[in-house]
């Protein structure tokens, strides 16, 4: 995930010199796509998914408390009505502009240039360095969010950092160095024209540190058009090193692919040992107190959300009670509207009663209703 492979590269040389084992740069932001690839080695410790829950053993700071991915409950949820929607600029890429796609060995990772950057929002300036995504397999979904337990089929994140840092690299050990936009993916009835642009290119990186050259596209189509609602926390990479210094924005609307999209994305990669990449998203984390902010009001009551510190994850019931407050208010609006539709119909059958019964009409609407009848029959 770090934006290109080129910053990516440089992170995880410098990375490699000064520590042996310890640090590189990837994540999922910047990233994520872990850039060991062919030229793995040296100190570096290289990492899977399948010693997810290991991470830490090498990578001290996967183990904090303000560790990515998290189970967002919506109804601890913190409605702030500071949170403006986000605004991007330069997303909108020419064709003869060519970026890197690149298959990292945990994702396939598209290089951004810097000058596209989010520009509201946030209350600082960042530069995009890359995206990528994470997917489950054919058994099952594989987003890295999930919204009161459910997890969606994927997730795509578009990693940026401070512009009052010089790189990414510099930037993703501080606590305001980076921001990660997150947006789920679902199956859909079509083709997604923005999500093609980087999928028929799938099979042309199938391994390891393959990279192939693709013409730029609208990135923001690869986004949900709603920016004005998402949810917002800070956290981490997802990936190792797991550096705390992620402000993330989850969007609430999802990006819909079809379903042979989708099979592509899930099926198209291979690791370092030539296996399927799949199910690459991390656990959920603890949220040991953070709170999570809402650009948007979650349920109909609010201040409940509002209770300090505890947005733990008591989440199962929490979140199925806000269901059922959301529920009773539904149930007393339908029952009012129908019982104001029950009188309406009442008054109506009186009224027209009262009619016929001066005009002597019984016979008249028999007529009527016989001849309607018959024609429809026939
Ligand atoms: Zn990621």
């Amino acid at each position: 995930m770090s934006r290109a492979v080129l910053p990516v590269c440089l992170l995880l040389l410098v990375a490699l010199g000064r520590a042996g084992a310890g640090s590189e740069p990837d994540q999922d932001q910047g990233a994520e796509e872990h850039p060991h690839p062919p030229g793995k080695g040296l100190g570096h410790t290289p990492w899977s998914y399948e010693d997810r829950d290991r991470w830490s053993e090498d990578y001290k700071d996967c183990d904090g408390t303000m560790q990515s991915p998290i189970n967002i409950n919506m109804a601890n949820t913190i409605f702030s009505p500071h949170l403006r929607a986000i605004q991007l600029s330069g997303y909108s890429l020419p064709a003869s502009e060519r970026l890197k796609l690149r298959n990292n060995g945990h994702t396939v990772a598209l290089e951004l240039p810097q000058s596209l950057a989010i520009t509201g929002g946030y209350a600082q300036q960042y530069r995009a360095v890359q995206l990528h995504l994470h997917w489950g397999a054919t058994t099952g979904p594989g987003s890295e969010h999930t919204i009161n337990g459910h997890r969606f089929a994927a997730e795509i994140h578009v990693v940026h950092y401070n512009t009052k840092y010089d790189s990414f690299k510099e930037a993703m050990v501080h606590p305001d160095g980076l921001a990660v936009l997150g947006a789920f993916l679902e199956m859909g009835p079509r083709d997604n024209p923005y999500y093609q642009e980087i999928l028929e290119h799938m099979h042309q990186i199938q391994r390891e540190g393959e990279e192939v050259w693709v013409p730029g596209f609208n990135i923001a189509g690869l986004l949900p058009a709603n920016l004005k609602y998402y949810y917002q926390y800070n956290g981490s990479l997802t990936t190792p090193p797991c550096y705390q210094t992620v402000k993330w924005t989850v969007f609430n609307q999802s990006m819909l692919i079809s379903r042979d999209q989708m099979l592509k994305l899930i099926t198209s990669l291979r690791n370092d040992d030539g296996k399927p990449l799949q199910n690459n998203y991390r656990h959920m984390q603890g949220l040991h107190g953070r709170r999570v902010l809402a650009s948007f009001q979650t349920t109909f009551f609010s201040p409940k959300q509002l209770p300090a510190g505890s947005d733990s994850s008591a989440a199962p019931e929490e979140h199925s009670s806000s269901s059922f407050q959301a529920g009773d208010v539904l149930a007393v609006l339908f029952g009012v509207l129908f019982a104001v539709t029950a009188l309406a119909f009442l008054l109506y059958i009186y009224k027209q009663r009262s009619q016929n019964a001066r005009l002597d009409s019984p016979t008249k609407s028999k007529v009527i209703y016989t001849a309607a009848t018959t024609e429809n029959t026939a």
